[in-house]
């Protein structure tokens, strides 16, 4: 993450332009059955065309049902993210062609979505900040093409309607924000939230979809002229399937975005793709943002009135909440706790291990356990909670010292991502020889040490400290990291000033 939005590219931006951003994030829910029919939404592992019925497939004739379930998640985002809830919504077909699209239109939400005007904190570049939303609303996701040989020139296309009615929530921001990394943040935000929601997996393939609009313009433009004017002209980038291709994308529109002004060239308001393999946007053949939809109000289906009912619903506790119960009731820091409760899986793991000791678990889990998953693009989902117990455990009663517990933990998750059954922690500690060295072995081995290293031992006593970071370094080496520098130093100055040699 540093690394994109730390590039040389990025930092060049001049103190007189700002970069404006806004999104529109489309999030599958996690419903069991599609939007609008009984098809199952478990779909990616059969095979193609076999989660579909005259509904989904939109054969003449066929009648659509709204999913209860789906409007209760939409609901609980619309709630979380501080949305007014509009008394009377309606579904409109949005009409265009396109093979994906079997009946000719989607089934979405125009003039009257779900809910508008609400908004997100998130850490901002400067501090924490609002970003504000828009509006939220469901649609149903189109089918999927299947490009065979090569998605450049692919030779031929299949079109698989497996995904054709799964429900989206869709989420647009107003241009709130200013960066990649801001962008970035948001999008970790508002994954967290949906989560804790328990309507939305960010785990399944393709569940994630953002469009992206940025500008750049001179500063303070942007709060003079407001939202939808040209300026210096915008780009959308569609329909990018990763966080961090989002703020990938946007670092490179940036980029290309400043050459051309540098240029004096005048920026096309335009639609662009991100070629996720390449780090690229490319130029969009077609002129979608000029695209007529003909939308109109869906016939067979009723307006909803459900702001009530979204009175009526009550939210679990949501990662800014949970985050204040950790600093409170578990002691973290700030920074630990947001670490923490950024992910369900890492905030409902952290709470399983606490009991050991809840300073020294936050420690491990955020700052240890996660740069370990993720250098190894791991799952925390794969490690036992019960084994990470026993590993603190050992710590906490001075068994192993923290690098030994280090070492410890790379082995089990090698073992772990290789596919193995892991080794308990104790086993582990057992078979490598971690255990911390008593205190009486590490005489022998300092006695040893000073033995083979005489000159070292009088310059100490000729008052030279180089000489005892030496010595402790030494007896580090020949302990291979099973006992503490600290006590090391310490035993070390007893043993020279009053053993003498
Ligand atoms: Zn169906």
């Amino acid at each position: 993450m540093s690394s994109v939005s730390g590039s040389p590219a990025f930092k060049a931006l001049e103190g007189d332009d700002e970069v404006i951003i806004g999104l529109e994030v489309h999030c599958q829910l996690d419903t069991r059955t599609k939007l609008f029919c009984g098809c199952s939404t478990d779909y990616r592992d059969d095979g193609p065309n076999t989660h579909v019925c005259p509904i989904c497939l939109g054969l003449p004739g066929s009648l659509p049902a709204v999913n209860r379930k789906a409007v209760e998640f939409a609901l609980k985002v619309a709630k979380a993210l501080n949305c007014r809830v509009l008394e009377e919504s309606e579904f409109s077909r949005k009409n265009y062609f396109y093979p994906d699209l079997n009946k000719g239109f989607q089934i979405s939400q125009y003039d009257k979505p779900l809910a508008v005007e609400g908004w997100l904190r998130i850490e901002g570049d400067n501090g924490e900040k609002t970003v504000r939303i828009t509006r939220v609303h469901m649609e149903e996701d189109p089918g999927r093409l299947v490009h065979k040989g090569g998605a450049d020139r692919p030779k031929y296309t299949l079109v698989d309607y497996n995904r054709a009615g799964i429900p989206l929530i869709e989420m647009v921001t107003e241009p709130d924000i200013r960066s990649p990394k801001e962008a970035r943040r948001f999008l970790n935000k508002l994954r967290a939230t949906l989560e804790y929601l328990g309507v939305f997996d960010s785990e399944k393939e393709g569940s994630l979809r953002v469009d992206a609009n940025i500008s750049i313009q001179p500063r303070g433009w942007f709060e003079a002229h407001g939202k939808g004017m040209e300026g210096r002209g915008r780009t959308e980038i569609k329909n990018i399937s990763s966080y961090k291709g989002v703020e990938k994308a946007l670092t490179f529109e940036i980029t290309r975005q400043k050459n051309l002004i540098r240029r004096g060239q005048r920026l096309e308001t335009a639609t662009r793709h991100f070629v996720e393999t390449r780090g690229v946007t490319t130029a969009s053949r077609s002129k979608e943002m000029e695209q007529d939809y003909r939308y109109f109000p869906e016939p067979d289906l009723v307006p909803l009135r459900v702001s009530d009912w979204c009175e009526r619903i009550v939210l679990p506790e949501l990662p800014d909440a949970r985050h204040n119960r950790f600093m409170e009731e578990y002691g973290c820091s700030y920074n630990h706790a947001r670490t923490l409760t950024g992910d369900l899986r890492v905030a409902e793991f952290y709470e399983k291990v606490a009991a050991v000791d809840p300073r020294i678990a936050a420690t491990w889990v955020a700052d240890t356990l996660l740069g370990e998953l993720n250098y190894r693009d791991m799952n925390i989902a794969k490690v036992s909670p019960s084994h990470f117990i026993e590993l603190l455990q050992m710590l906490r009663e001075d068994v192993i010292t923290d690098k030994s517990a280090v070492e410890v933990l790379r082995v089990i998750l090698d073992q772990l991502a290789e596919g193995c059954q892991c080794e308990a922690p104790s086993t582990c500690v057992a078979r490598l020889n971690l255990a911390k060295t008593a205190d009486d072995g590490l005489d022998a081995v300092i006695e040893e040490v000073t033995e083979e290293h005489p000159q070292a031992v009088e310059d100490f006593h000729n008052g030279r400290k180089e000489a005892l970071n030496f010595l402790v370094g030494q007896v580090m080496r020949k302990t291979r990291g099973r006992v503490d520098p600290g006590d090391v130093n310490r035993r070390l100055r007893e043993i020279l000033s009053h053993g003498g040699t």
